[in-house]
């Protein structure tokens, strides 16, 4: 028999059992052993870690306490070496065979009867209860039998036997604790990966490295290795000691997992490896796990669906316990969690190059659209200057019509790359919004101005009602000079003649609000839906007729979106349209709303 301290269980209290049951079964034990055997004390203890704790007891109550308080597991090794062996299990001491023993020890007073074989009270009676390697789980001791006497063949035989069915029961209560311990152990590992894998987490390597923690704590493993099969994956080997230590693979250990791991999916399988027995298993493994210093592994393959992504290793050392059916099962199953979180990771990965590529090529297309217009820009204006100068000579009256003509053409060309310039400014990253106080209402009134000339020429009304009170918001008078300008020259120029044009601002909660309106053409629901995308123009027939580059509302969207604010359309073909966009009011007035502020002063401005 090994002494109690040559192995240590790794069992937890019995106070905290999750089984409470194993308690009861072992007190009943003992009730057994006192009334069949004809003891009035019966103590059963366990070995727990490295001390001897009662975890049931018969006898008198004031002795409960001192018998209970646990001792250290090599109590009992004097007693053994000076005992009586009565029996594989059973061992006496007799009272005239030791002086004083150590350890919570009692002696049950009694009356010693005058008879050769007479209950001596330091006789010491127990039985050693072993697991099958002869590790020492636990003792069964008895004291004051009600004979009087010490036992006699009969009676130890019995005892012996109660002992045995004592030892099953303690081993069957420690294997269903462990058991419970570990489906506990890997739930939380797999609740904790489950965890991890959220795609807030989803990097890939930010996926691997948060699960060395649960696999190692839930496993208890030495050590962990995730690899991801896909071959360009970086950072896609994560192999690490339980105290964190990185672990370099080899190169053909990394090759045998990359073989094995396919097959093991397929086969809904993982594979045990025992260090120097497993055979099959490739010699360069063997060498390793020797070399590391590890008695087993259990390899898992992670997958989703068909395609296995990769491979996980726990490993163990020498002194651990081999891998039960429970850890085995929850493994398998870690691996398909595991291989969900890696399929996640993945697309989100390629996800995020996609964006990266699309971002590049909107860079691309950016500055490209800065550089031509910019390359536009200088001829442009050698152009219109000098079709000014020509206007101011005393030309023929077909010269004359060449040069209006001419004078049309470049004013849409210059009109064109000022838009491409004003929207490649305004998509530029790199020149961030540089606000001051803005008044939108003078901005307003200024926009709807300029466009008389226009609007008269088409027979419109203009309609203006502008809120009589401050309306300020930070921004930059240029580009807000523009969002309102694209959107009233717009409806001025697909509002048909005779047709009604009403430009609100008004103050709302905690913004400024810009409506534009018309009873003009009207947008088609399919048409509104890429209505802000640079360069579209809408299917209708009516408004493709008007000039246009489709960057007038590409520019008022992303001015809207530097400001932070919003824009709305509502339209309906044939019937007309209303843009509402909403600037946020500097931070001061922000949230207070102005109260009592009179209604909207409309000024209907009749251009005819
Ligand atoms: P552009 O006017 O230069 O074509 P925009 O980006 O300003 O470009 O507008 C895109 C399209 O949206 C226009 O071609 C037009 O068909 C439609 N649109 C814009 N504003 C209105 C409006 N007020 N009423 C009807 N259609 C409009």
């Amino acid at each position: 028999m090994s002494t109690p301290d040559q192995q240590q269980r790794r069992y937890a209290d019995p106070s905290g059992w999750s089984d409470s049951s194993a308690r009861s079964v072992l007190q009943l034990m003992a009730e057994s052993v006192a009334q069949m055997v004809g003891f009035e004390v019966t103590a059963l203890s366990v070995v727990i870690e490295d001390e001897l704790v009662t975890v049931a007891y018969v006898g008198p109550e004031e002795y409960r306490a001192y018998v209970e308080q646990p001792d250290p597991a090599d109590v009992l090794e004097p007693v053994l070496v000076a005992a009586e062996q009565w029996g594989p299990r059973l061992r006496f001491l007799a009272a005239e065979d030791h002086a004083e023993l150590e350890g919570h020890w009692v002696e049950f007073e009694q009356e010693q009867l005058d008879h050769p074989d007479a209950w001596r009270a330091q006789d010491v009676l127990l039985a050693v209860l072993t697991d099958d390697d002869g590790t020492m789980v636990g003792a069964v001791s008895v004291d004051r039998p009600l004979s009087g006497l010490r036992p006699d063949a009969v009676q130890r035989d019995l005892l012996e036997r109660y002992a045995a069915q004592a030892e099953r029961a303690v081993l069957t209560a420690f294997e269903r604790e462990e058991l419970l311990q570990q489906v506990a152990h890997a739930e939380s590992a797999r609740r904790m990966i489950r965890a991890a894998s959220m795609p807030a987490h989803a990097s890939l390597e930010a996926v691997l490295r948060s699960t060395h923690r649960p696999l190692v704590e839930g496993f208890r493993a030495s050590g962990s290795w995730i690899h991801v099969l896909d071959a360009d994956c970086p950072g896609g080997s994560y192999a690490r000691q339980h105290d964190g230590e990185t672990v370099t693979m080899r190169p053909e250990v990394v090759e045998e997992a990359r073989r094995v791991a396919p097959r093991l999916w397929r086969d809904q399988t993982v594979l045990v490896v025992v260090a120097g027995e497993t055979p099959g298993v490739p010699d360069v493994i063997h060498r390793e796990l020797e070399a590391l210093g590890l008695s087993t592994v259990l390899a898992v393959p992670l997958g989703a669906g068909e395609e296995c992504l990769g491979f996980m290793a726990l490993t163990r050392r020498e002194q651990d316990p081999p891998w039960s059916p429970v850890e085995i099962d929850s493994a398998r199953q870690i691996g398909h969690d595991l291989g969900a979180a890696l399929m996640t990771a993945r697309a989100l990965e390629s996800e995020r190059a996609l964006v990266r590529e699309l971002k590049q090529l909107d860079d691309y297309r950016s500055q490209l659209i800065a550089t031509m217009s910019h390359e536009l820009r200088t001829p442009l204006a050698v152009i219109a200057g000098n079709l000014e100068m020509l206007g101011t000579l005393d030309l023929e009256a077909v010269a004359m019509m060449h040069h209006a003509a001419m004078t049309r053409g470049s004013d849409r060309m210059k009109k064109v790359v000022d838009d491409l310039l004003m929207l490649a400014r305004v998509s530029n990253p790199r020149y961030p919004l540089a606000t001051v106080p803005v008044d939108v209402r003078d901005i307003t009134l200024e926009v709807v101005e300029l466009i008389e000339t226009s609007a008269r020429a088409k027979q419109l009304t203009v309609e203006l009602a502008l809120e009589p009170t401050d309306l300020v918001v930070p921004g930059d008078p240029t580009e807000l000079d523009r969002l309102i300008g694209n959107l009233v020259s717009n409806a001025v120029k697909y509002t048909p003649a005779g047709g009604t044009v009403t430009v609100e601002v008004a103050l709302g909660t905690d913004e400024v609000v810009i409506r534009v309106s018309d009873n003009g053409m009207g947008i088609s629901e399919e048409d509104q839906a890429g209505l802000f995308g640079a360069f579209f123009r809408t299917t209708n027939p009516e408004a493709l007729a008007q000039p246009g580059t489709g960057l007038g509302l590409a520019i008022v969207a992303t001015i809207v979106e530097r400001h932070e604010g919003s824009v709305a359309v509502q339209s309906e073909l044939g019937a007309g349209t209303t843009f509402t966009v909403g600037l946020p009011l500097a931070h001061s007035r922000k949230g207070t709303p102005v109260p009592g502020v009179p209604a909207p002063r409309r000024a209907a401005v009749q251009i005819a």
